[in-house]
Parts: C-alpha cells; structure tokens; sequence
C-alpha cells in the first residue's frame, strides 16, 4: 500500500535535490529530527568555531579579541546575516537578548512613538512569553492589551481606529502552524496610524517573510531554532530605518549607547539599530549562531520554502493514506501553512514519546498538540514518510498509552 508512497518521495528528493543541505548537520544517523523548531540541528561547522572563539580568540587574543576579532561589532554583523533571511536591508536587525526582551522593547519603545494611543492587540493563541511580556509592557507603559485572533484583527485594528498603537502578532502559530496574514495586518495598522510587531520564531529561516517588502516596522525572532544557533542562542530585533530615529527602547544599557567607552553619565541612545542593544553580548552563543548562519550562505529562502511545502504537503498526503483518522491542526492550503505539521490527539504527549523511542523526534503542545516541524535542509521525502509510517505503528499498537510514555518531563 505504501509503495507508491515511496516511489513518491523518491521522485520528489530527486526532484528537490539541489537543497538536500543535510551534509551540512551532524545528526545522529537513523534519526528523523522533527523538532528543528524548537532547537534547529547543530552545522557541521559549529563546534570547530567555536573551538576557535574559545581557543584562540578569548586563551589567546584575550581582551584584544574585542577589537582583533571584530566582538564589538558582531550583534550588528550577524544581525545583517539574519536579515538577508527575513527580507530586511543592512541596518535594520541586531543580535541581541532574547525574543521576550526584544519584544518588551518594542512594546515600550512604540507607545513612546504613538503617544495619547492606549490599545495594542495580540493573539490569544500567542506563545505565552509574548503574551505575559506584551502584559508587562502595556502595564509599564500605561496601554491596555485586547486579545483579538490574527484573523479578526484587521476588522478590529479599523474599529479601535486612532487608538491603536500596535498589532503584535506571530507570523506562524508555535501550535498549530497556521501562517497568518503579515502583510495584510500591517497594512491595516498602517491605516490607523499604528505599527506592527512581527514574531519571527517559528518563520524566520523557512519560508520568504519580506520585512521591508512589506513595510512593516518593527520584528523579532529566536536564534536556536530554524537558524540553528544552538541552545539559548541570542535573538534578534528589526527596527525599520524609518522609525530608528524614534526608537526609544526603555533597556538603556552601555551596549546602546552612542560613544559606550566615553563612559559618560548620561544615556544617549547610538544611532541606527545599535540602540537596541543593551548589554554585553554572550559572544560564545552568538558566534556559534553566526557560523550556524554559514549554511544559510548559498541558498535562497525561496528555495527552502518551495523545499519546506513539498515536505509538509507530503506529509499531509502520507497522513491521508496512513492515519485517514488523525486530523491535522495545520492548514493544507500551503498559502496558510508554515513549515510544520500539528496534529491533535487525545493522548498526544504519549504519541509524541512514542515516536521518539523510534527515534522520529517531534513534541508536544497542550492540550492536545503533536508538533512535527520541518526544517527543509536536513529532511528528505523519505524521511517525512518513514514518520508517518512510524506514526501509523504507534497509533496501530496503541504505544501513545504505555505508562512509560506517559510520564510527563519537566520540558515537553
Ligand atoms: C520560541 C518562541 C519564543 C521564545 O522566546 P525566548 O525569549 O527565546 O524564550 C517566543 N515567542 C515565540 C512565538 C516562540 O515560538
């Protein structure tokens, strides 16, 4: 029944072979790592860099390696990097922080662009941190927070009008996968006189986001997931060069500063994007993210895009045929989809456990979500219906309900 299936996946690798970039991970043979979206695969070129950060540029340059190799300058040097993969020009993206901080600084730094304006809007579904720090920041900055769904918020953002100051929404939904409407969205805070605030996380490095392409303002997004940088790897923040100016980011810290190493009393912020830094950066993490970047050198996110649909929309297929009973959250129009594929099932996070004894690594998102993200370098065709086929083998054994899969872990 599944051999059609497999001349299938055959056809479409050799179809899609020009960006088969697996060679450029180290992945444990046999496994097929379908969780790229919450920690992306480690490059091939990523522990000898880092051996090199370590070894030669802090043992031996020591202090000099601030300016010898070119530290001082790397959040907007790899920001530059990142930015070439989500459509921003030179300038705009720096490294820097986590997503939850940069996105506390936009909130902030827009209600100072749009004074007298009270309301910011937000998913509901939003991932957790961004809902709590979106909070936080509203609260700091005197705005109320109404949650409202990406697809309801350009009817809304027109009813609150002149109020508005910000839409802060996700590109693609961390669950369900759904790929929302950036460019429409901005445009309707646009209309209103107000600014939009993209996540990045679960779009950056798979699929064609378009900043400047598509006016938005502000964005921010994770390092250690499709870009691989590893765990805990630093974020990053775009400020479009029009609003640079008045980007009044409420983390004043040295990192910012326009003349850091005058030492000067008084905060003043650096021109540019540099004023969205704040700290010292942890130079091991995010040169370890800019080697990771390296794989990114040589082919277009247009390309993985055309990739990451052929392998979630096989998957659906091989679903369809498998499993006819499981429903997918995602949406199978690609133009609504991300690079994953969720499913919901009652005894999800047994499933979830199930799979990754068989070595297909995916995971689990109450209440009922199984995760699969597929990051297009290191996945092949082959790969995608070797999962569904171990998918169908839980669900037939009924393995989701063993008790040693259903143990939760302190991290899922
Ligand atoms: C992964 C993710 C985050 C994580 O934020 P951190 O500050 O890196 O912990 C935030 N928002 C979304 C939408 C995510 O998917």
């Amino acid at each position: 029944m599944s051999a059609p299936l497999a001349e299938r996946a055959a056809a479409l690798d050799s179809e899609h072979a020009a960006t088969d970039l697996r060679s450029r991970f180290r992945l444990p043979a046999g496994v097929v790592y379908l969780d790229g979206n919450s920690l992306g695969a480690l490059p091939a070129g990523v522990p000898e860099a880092v051996a090199d950060v370590v070894q030669r540029q802090w043992g031996t340059g020591l202090v000099s390696s601030w300016n010898d190799a070119g530290w001082w300058d790397t959040p907007a040097r790899v920001g530059d990097r990142i930015g070439r993969l989500v459509g921003a020009a030179e300038g705009q993206v720096v490294c820097t922080d986590s997503t939850t901080v940069n996105l506390y600084k936009c909130v902030v730094a827009v209600a100072r662009m749009r004074p007298g304006r009270r309301v910011v809007l937000t998913d509901p579904a939003s991932f957790p941190t961004d809902l709590y720090v979106t909070e936080a920041a509203a609260r700091d900055a005197g705005l109320v927070v109404e949650r409202v769904t990406p697809s309801g918020a350009p009817a809304r953002i027109a009813e609150v009008g002149e109020d508005l100051v910000l839409a802060a929404y996700s590109s693609v939904d961390y669950r369900t996968g759904e790929l929302w409407d950036l460019p429409g969205i901005t445009r309707a805070a646009h209309a209103v006189g107000g600014l939009a605030c993209w996540d990045l996380c679960h779009s950056a490095g798979v699929l064609d986001v378009g900043l400047d392409k598509h006016g938005a303002d502000l964005a921010v997004g994770c390092g250690y997931k499709y870009l691989n940088g590893g765990p805990g790897a630093p974020a990053f923040l775009y400020v479009a060069r029009r609003h640079q100016d008045g980007f009044d980011q409420p983390l004043s810290g040295w990192n910012g500063h326009a003349t850091p190493f005058a030492m000067a009393p008084e905060y003043e912020p650096a021109p540019g994007i540099s004023r969205a830094r704040v700290g010292t950066p942890p130079l091991l993490s995010m040169l370890a993210l800019d080697a990771a970047l390296t794989v990114y050198d040589d082919v277009t996110v247009t390309d993985l895009r055309a990739r990451s649909l052929s392998l979630t929309g096989f998957f659906l297929e091989c679903l369809d045929e498998l499993v006819p009973d499981i429903e997918p959250a995602t949406p199978r129009d690609p133009t609504r989809r991300g690079s994953q594929v969720s499913l919901r099932h009652p005894d999800a996070y047994g499933v979830v456990q199930a799979l990754i004894a068989r070595d297909v690594v995916g995971d689990f998102r109450e209440p009922d979500v199984v995760r699969l993200g597929f990051a297009p370098m290191y996945l092949t065709h082959a790969d995608v219906l070797h999962a569904a086929e171990q998918l169908k083998a839980v669900l037939d054994a009924g393995e989701q309900g063993r008790p040693e899969f259903t143990t939760r872990s302190t991290v899922t």
